[in-house]
């Protein structure tokens, strides 16, 4: 993807994620291979599910305009295929914003489940370490970071990573929000990468390439193009996460037509998922 190269030295590859396609027609993905013990991590992609273009086809997002029943159905199967319970997926409402928040007691379980509203609002990270509790975020474009504790006390965290929020902190808060309220140590985190827009493709305006040059320094922005995984790691090593714990799948969404992109779908289209939980 034209990188910064010295960046990403020591950085895992996307051999640490498998492609799981257990049968024709149903959800299609990728399962981060590198997870702790008894912490489990996939990223999905557009296949398997019943919705219709321009959504097609196993869109996870309730609030793009698609069909609310046939959203309901895709989170269902895809729960059913990593065998989790539907109805315990807890699911933020997005707002490109750098806040995650804890999911800490039992009730708050399954918000945002069947609909788009969710106890969770504003709010672009979900981390808990309640066993059972699958958190859910969604993308087209934005980059998915999960990171995960194992060890006695395993906890598991999801981000959404754009350009504002990323430029916000949304990874140092993150991070913060595992060590200070559930007691991981940053050295021990492990981070994986899931499938976003590259520098291949995300030419932003010159305005918003010299903000995020400003923020991240050169290895993020290459003319103007910015490399929102370039960004994260920079966070993520600033936070503690040691290069050999990232994981990166290194998939560009606009490239890749078998994932959901903004950008390349104009501004009409579904969402694929990052989807974590602790046994
Ligand atoms: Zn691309």
């Amino acid at each position: 993807m034209n990188r910064n190269q010295s960046l990403f030295d020591g950085i895992n590859s996307h051999a640490s994620f498998s492609k799981v396609n257990p049968v024709f027609r149903l959800p299609l993905g990728w399962k981060f291979s590198r997870a702790p013990a008894g912490v489990n991590v996939f990223f999905t992609m557009r296949n398997g599910g019943v919705s219709e273009p321009p959504y097609e086809s196993l869109n996870l997002g309730f609030h793009v305009g698609d069909d609310r029943e046939h959203v309901s159905q895709n989170r269902t199967a895809l729960a059913e295929m990593l065998g989790v319970d539907p109805a315990a997926i807890t699911s933020p409402r997005q707002r490109h914003t750098p806040k995650p928040m804890l999911l800490e007691r039992d009730e708050q379980v399954g918000s945002g489940a069947f609909g788009e509203e969710s106890l969770f609002d504003p709010c672009d990270g979900l981390i808990t370490a309640l066993p059972n509790a699958p958190i859910l975020l969604h993308f087209a474009d934005c980059l998915p970071v999960v990171l995960a504790a194992g060890g006695r006390r395993p906890a598991v965290g999801a981000l959404h990573a754009g350009r504002r929020g990323l430029a916000a902190g949304v990874i140092a808060n993150g991070v913060a929000v595992m060590k200070n309220e559930l007691g991981a140590d940053p050295g021990r985190i492990v981070a994986a990468l899931g499938p976003a827009i590259g520098p291949c493709c995300y030419e932003v305006g010159p305005r918003a390439a010299q903000v995020f040059k400003a923020r991240f320094g050169p290895e993020a922005v290459t003319g103007n193009r910015a490399d929102l995984a370039a960004a994260a790691i920079i966070d993520l090593k600033a936070s503690g996460i040691p290069a050999a714990n990232i994981h990166l799948l290194d998939i560009c969404t606009s490239c890749d037509k078998h994932f959901y992109s903004y950008r390349r779908d104009g501004g009409v289209t579904g969402r694929h998922g990052a989807i974590a939980w602790l046994e």
